[in-house]
């Protein structure tokens, strides 16, 4: 079963569009040429190894940077032969022979396979890679787990001390408010009331997640960290993790409603969920960069992950106090801070990820 699931997966990534969609996130790909291109000190005479080298774009960049040697190594038979074409077509393939028929000099070599199933001699020694390279993150940041196949890579080829590009993943949540739902688009169309409509799907979407943008405007509550990942030391099973927040309202200043006065009530729909990675100045001291999912960066291939509550809740700063007349979390009695508790858990032997959401406390 877990052969056919693979066999999936990686044809999945036998089609160009999909690795269109990726090279033309130029948020996604600016970071990495940064992160490669602008760290010489890391880079230079560097042996790299690329964990799922798609056409090879990181390991072409790695190779501009100077990379003694570069093994890019890649599930898809498909892109692996593309792969290496590519590196041939722009003279960086190692032992490649030109269309002329002369020797190329390059540094790329492409393999094709799974990275648990590179067999040592042939590519590189175990403990001999100064720098593993990957771009593994999936939707929700772990979606595909693949980052697996990243960690393994690492125990395996990474000399000690040497550098993982990126080097930090963290996840954020924060509470979204009734404009990032389908109800209002549904309260008015040509004039026609057809909140009904809008009323059903906001239903449905609290058993499922979403993938979508959501308009930094729309966010109604303060942001936290969900969980942090150090992928030098990080272990697998950390890929399952429960985390409790709290979110209190954001705090927006306007003419009619300074901070300080009376707050208004805003209604919390559900929370979304965006991650980070980080190419630290750990290892790349000249250009640190941040690669970011949130909503307010630039929007992404990645978007955000939804997750709707069953009701909204009513949330003031000055909430949750005093005598409780009525529910909190109402318009009555709105709530000072949402409490919850998200896990995120791998489903067994498969590349999804279960995602649960539960109210602790308001
Ligand atoms: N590095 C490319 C492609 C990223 S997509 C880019 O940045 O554009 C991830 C790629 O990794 C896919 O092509 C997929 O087939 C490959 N991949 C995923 N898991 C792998 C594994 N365990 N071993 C080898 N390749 C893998």
């Amino acid at each position: 079963e877990i052969k056919s699931i693979n066999k999936n997966y990686f044809g999945s990534y036998s089609s160009f569009g999909i690795h269109r969609e990726m090279i033309s996130d130029k948020v996604r790909t600016d970071s990495y040429k940064q992160a490669i291109l602008e760290n010489p000190s890391l880079l230079r005479n560097a042996i790299v190894m690329d964990v799922g080298c798609g056409t090879g774009i990181l390991s072409l960049f790695a190779a501009q940077a100077g990379a003694s040697r570069v093994v890019a190594v890649e599930a898809s038979e498909k892109m692996a032969a593309v792969a290496t074409q590519i590196a041939k077509d722009n003279s960086l393939l190692r032992n490649g022979i030109s269309h002329e028929g002369s020797k190329q000099i390059g540094v790329i070599e492409v393999v094709q396979g799974m990275v648990e199933e590179l067999d040592n001699a042939d590519h590189a020694q175990p403990h001999s890679v100064d720098v593993l390279l990957s771009e593994w993150m999936g939707y929700c940041l772990l979606y595909e787990s693949m980052l697996i196949s990243v960690l393994y890579a690492r125990d395996k080829w990474l000399k000690p001390g040497g550098a993982i590009l990126p080097d930090t993943a963290t996840m954020f949540v924060a509470g979204f408010g009734r404009g990032a739902t389908s109800i209002p688009f549904w309260e008015n169309v040509y004039g026609f009331n057809m909140s009904c409509i809008g009323q059903e799907v906001v239903g449905d979407a609290a058993r499922f997640p979403i993938i979508d943008v959501i308009d930094s405007c729309n966010i109604v509550t303060t942001s936290k960290v969900l969980q942090a990942f150090d992928l030098v030391t990080m272990q697998p099973k950390q890929m399952d993790f429960t985390s409790e927040v709290v979110l209190e309202p954001k705090l927006v200043a306007s003419l009619n409603n300074p901070i300080g006065s009376e707050q208004e009530i805003t209604w919390c729909y559900g929370v979304v969920l965006w991650f980070e990675t980080g190419f630290t100045e750990r290892f790349c001291h000249e250009k640190p960069v941040v690669l970011s999912t949130s909503p307010y960066d630039p929007r992404t291939h990645w978007s955000q992950t939804i997750l709707t509550f069953r009701e909204p809740i009513a949330m003031a700063s000055t909430g949750g106090g005093g005598e409780k007349l009525a529910p909190v979390g109402t318009n009555d009695c709105p709530a000072a801070r949402i409490q919850s508790r998200i896990s995120i858990v791998r489903a067994s032997q498969h590349r999804s990820i279960d995602i649960s959401l539960e109210l602790i406390g308001i």
